[in-house]
């Protein structure tokens, strides 16, 4: 599933391709997207001009120059793709809209059909993102804040980081990733964490979603920018998908495999002990 730094990638990618274009259309939308847009949507969004894009977290914000916000979130297996009005067609493109400029368009492209494209219009676009209740994004809470927000909680750090309305914009990769290059054991109590760790594991965070960022992001299996390019990162992953390998931190034991929280973790028992 794309996180902050898959999502950050596709987000760059769009303001390079689409910023400033204006909507000629829509080519076409889904019957399971249709019911995530409000009425005359396809009429309304005609003529309008992309504004600026933005992201919280794992949404992308996608303004338009009357207020109006498409919204995506990606989730499983969703792309967003620049490419031209006549590109050949995909049973797996749900939602396709075409510009003016230059025989342009972007598609919304989604093989298991989790991810979400939805249309606000201005007046509704506040109570909308309220409803989303969406904690700090990783990349912009500093220090101070993360140690006092994960010292007031009394969770597992595992799932407390995964948790959106706490903190925006980290999944299973990259929680993995800060937990085992800060040798926290996914299942310790935040509140059990002392501060000058939590510090470390902050500076760690930014690091990991940094440095993947430059990487243009984890590919798996479908996640690309918007140009179809997968992204790099996942040959820096130390801890991720790496099961069986030895820990390159302390070189002692393998990578093992664990469940936390009904996620499948990846741990060093050497470095990540209780
Ligand atoms: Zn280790």
């Amino acid at each position: 599933m794309p996180e902050l730094p898959e999502v950050e990638t596709v987000v760059r990618g769009l303001r390079e391709c689409i910023a400033g274009k204006t909507i000629k259309d829509i080519g076409y939308i889904a019957p399971h997207l249709r019911k995530l847009n409000l009425r005359g949507f396809v009429k309304r969004v005609a003529g309008r001009k992309i504004g600026s894009i933005n992201r919280v977290g794992k949404n992308i914000f996608i303004n338009l120059d009357d207020g109006a916000v498409f919204m995506v979130h990606l989730r499983m297996t969703g792309q967003l793709l620049f490419c031209f009005q006549n590109s050949l067609n995909d049973p797996h493109n749900h939602l396709k809209i075409n510009f003016i400029e230059n025989g342009e368009a972007l598609i919304f492209r989604d093989v298991r059909k989790f991810g979400h494209f939805i249309y606000a219009p201005a007046n509704k676009r506040q109570a909308w993102f309220e409803s989303m209740k969406l904690g700090t994004d990783a990349l912009k809470i500093d220090a101070d804040g993360f140690v006092e927000l994960l010292r007031s909680k009394h969770r597992m750090i595992k799932p407390l980081l995964l948790d959106q309305s706490v903190i925006a914009g980290l999944g299973n990769i990259y929680v993995d990733e800060i937990l085992h290059r800060s040798k926290v054991h996914p299942k310790k109590l935040s509140s059990k964490i002392a501060p000058r760790k939590l510090r470390e594991m902050h500076a760690r965070m930014q690091k990991i979603l940094r440095l993947s960022i430059e990487n243009m992001g984890t590919t798996f299996d479908s996640f690309s920018g918007v140009n179809s390019e997968p992204g790099r990162n996942q040959n820096y992953l130390l801890a991720y998908n790496n099961a069986g390998r030895v820990c390159s931190l302390c070189g002692k034991r393998k990578i093992k495999r664990i469940v936390v929280a009904q996620r499948g973790t990846f741990i060093c028992t050497n470095c990540q002990r209780i």
